[in-house]
C-alpha cells in the first residue's frame, strides 16, 4: 500500500539501487530520494517526507502529481488500442494533431517521437532533406547558441552548447555552429541593453555569412534558454532572429520542450515574442511526463516539398513507439485538463507572484540577478555582486541541500563550463497555490541567511 510508505525498508532498497541502477546525470549519488507518490505539486519518499517538487521533475510536470483523469485516460485507450503505428493512423494522433496546431495558431503538420532529444533530430533531418527538395542540396549546417541545450543523441548535443555534457562523446552529429547567447546579466559582447543594438542576433547573420548563406539549414533555439540558466532575451530578440533566417531563407527551428504548452504563460514561448516558427518542437509539458511524447510541428509549406512526386521526397524516418495511443490520449487529456482549469492563465499569474517575492533574495550578497519567463525562474549567485564571480559550488549545493532538508526542491543550471553552475531554477507545477509560493521564497530567504 503506497499510502504507508514508511512501510517500506528504505536501506534494502537503497542497497540494490546502489548496485542495479545507473542513475542519470549523477551516477554515484549514494543517496537518492526515492520518490513513491506524488499529489498535486508534492511528492512523498520512502520515508514518508513531503517534499515540493520545484522543477516539475525535470520541467515537465505541469499539471501536478496523481491526475487520476490521466491515469483513467491511459487505461482507457490501452484497453481498446495500446498500439499500433503512425505510417498508419489512429483517433488519438488525429484528434492530438488537431489541438496541437489551435495551440500553434494553426498552419503546422505534426510528426510524433517519443522524447525532446527525437523531436530535434526529425527537425534537423527534416530541415536538411528539405533544402534539398528545395533546389539547395548544400544547405546543411545548423546554428545554435552557448549554454544551449537540445538533448542527449548525437545530432541533438551537437546541437547542445554546453562543453561539460559533450567532451568524452565527441565528435558528434557535424554541421553545428555556436553562437554567444543573449545574456544581458554577462553581455558576451561587452555590451549594455539597448545601446548593444542587440550584437547577440546579430551574431546570426554575421555567422551565415561567414559559412556562406547556402550552407545554412537553419537555426535552432529556445525561446528562453532554460536549463542552461533561464537566460531571458531583450524582447525584440527572436523578431530579430525571424528577420535574419528570412533574409536568408534559413529555417528557424523553436525549441519548446520546456517553454511549451503553457509554461511561459502562453500556449508556447514564442508566441510572447511575435514570431511564427517555421518547426516546433515540443515534448515534456505536452503529457505533463505522464507517457512519454514528442513531436515536430513543420509549417505546411515545408511539409508541401515531401509530398512527391516520387517515393525519394518521402521523409525517410520511422519510430515505433513514436506518437502511440496511449501517450496520445494521455497528451490530449493534459492538454483538456489546462484547457478546463485554465492553467496557462494560472501559470502567468503565479510566475508574475513568484517572480515579485522572489525579489527580496536580490538584498543578499550572494544573489547577482534573478530572472524569469513564465513560471520558470532562475536566480543567479554570484561571490561578490560587484565582479560578479560566479558563487562557488559549495555554496550552490549548500542551498540546494538545505532547501531539501526543509522539504523543497529546486533545481540548478547545467555545468556549463566548470565553475559556471551557480544558477538556481525553478519551475515549479502549475497547480502551485499561493501558500506554497511563500513556502518556496520563505524557505529560500532561511536558507540565504545561513550563508552569511
Ligand atoms: N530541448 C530542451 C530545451 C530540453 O530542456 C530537453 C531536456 N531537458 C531536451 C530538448 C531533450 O529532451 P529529452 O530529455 O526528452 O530528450
Amino acid at each position: 500500500d503506497q499510502s504507508h510508505s514508511s512501510n517500506f525498508d528504505k536501506e534494502a532498497l537503497l542497497e540494490k539501487d546502489r548496485k542495479y541502477l545507473w542513475h542519470h546525470i549523477s551516477p554515484h549519488n549514494p543517496n537518492p530520494l526515492i520518490a513513491v507518490s506524488g499529489e498535486g505539486s508534492w511528492i512523498t519518499d520512502v520515508d514518508g517526507n513531503r517534499y515540493f517538487d520545484g522543477m516539475s521533475g525535470l520541467w515537465c510536470v505541469n499539471v501536478g502529481h496523481g491526475r487520476e483523469e490521466i491515469a483513467d485516460a491511459a487505461a482507457q485507450q490501452m484497453k481498446t488500442l495500446a498500439y499500433y503505428p503512425l505510417n498508419q493512423s489512429h483517433l488519438p494522433a488525429i484528434q492530438l494533431s488537431e489541438k496541437v496546431n489551435e495551440w500553434l495558431g494553426g498552419g503546422y503538420r505534426m510528426f510524433y517521437s517519443n522524447s525532446g532529444s527525437d523531436a530535434n533530430e526529425v527537425a534537423f533531418k527534416i530541415a536538411r532533406q528539405y533544402h534539398h527538395q528545395n533546389g539547395e542540396p548544400l544547405r546543411y549546417k545548423f546554428i545554435s547558441r552557448h549554454r544551449a541545450y537540445h538533448g542527449n543523441s548525437m545530432g541533438a548535443l551537437g546541437a547542445t552548447g554546453q562543453a561539460q555534457r559533450k567532451t568524452k562523446y565527441e565528435p558528434l552529429g557535424v554541421g553545428f555552429q555556436h553562437i554567444p547567447p543573449p545574456y544581458c546579466y554577462r553581455c558576451p559582447f561587452g555590451k549594455t541593453y539597448k545601446d548593444c543594438k542587440l550584437e547577440c542576433a546579430q551574431a546570426y547573420e554575421d555567422v551565415i555569412n561567414w559559412e556562406g548563406p547556402d550552407t545554412v539549414a537553419g537555426v535552432i533555439l529556445e525561446p528562453v534558454i532554460t536549463g542552461g540558466g533561464v537566460i531571458v532575451p531583450p524582447q525584440e530578440y527572436l523578431g530579430a532572429v525571424r528577420e535574419i533566417c528570412d533574409k536568408y531563407g534559413v529555417l528557424m527551428i523553436i525549441d519548446e520542450v520546456i517553454c511549451g504548452f503553457g509554461r511561459s504563460g502562453k500556449s508556447f514561448g514564442h508566441q510572447n515574442y511575435g514570431v511564427k516558427p517555421d518547426i516546433v518542437t515540443m515534448a515534456k509539458g505536452i503529457t505533463s511526463a505522464y507517457s512519454p511524447l514528442s513531436a515536430t510541428a513543420v509549417k505546411d509549406e515545408i511539409y508541401e516539398k515531401f509530398k512527391g512526386p516520387g517515393a525519394d521526397t518521402h521523409f525517410r524516418h520511422v519510430n515505433t513507439f513514436g506518437g502511440n495511443p496511449v501517450s496520445c490520449a494521455v497528451a490530449l487529456k493534459n492538454m483538456e485538463i489546462i484547457e478546463e482549469e485554465r492553467l496557462v492563465e494560472r501559470a502567468a499569474v503565479l510566475g508574475v507572484n513568484l517572480r515579485q517575492k522572489l525579489e527580496v533574495l536580490m538584498n543578499h550578497p550572494n544573489v547577482g540577478d534573478i530572472r524569469s519567463f513564465g513560471l520558470i525562474a532562475g536566480i543567479e549567485m554570484v561571490e561578490d555582486k560587484e565582479t560578479k564571480l560566479p558563487a562557488s559550488a559549495d555554496k550552490v549545493m549548500f542551498i540546494m541541500a538545505e532547501c531539501k532538508n526543509r522539504g523543497l526542491l529546486i533545481g540548478k543550471n547545467g555545468d556549463t563550463v566548470p565553475g559556471f553552475s551557480n544558477i538556481l531554477t525553478l519551475c515549479p507545477p502549475f497547480v502551485t497555490t499561493d501558500e506554497d509560493l511563500d513556502f518556496i521564497v520563505d524557505t529560500l530567504v532561511e536558507v540565504f541567511d545561513l550563508l552569511n
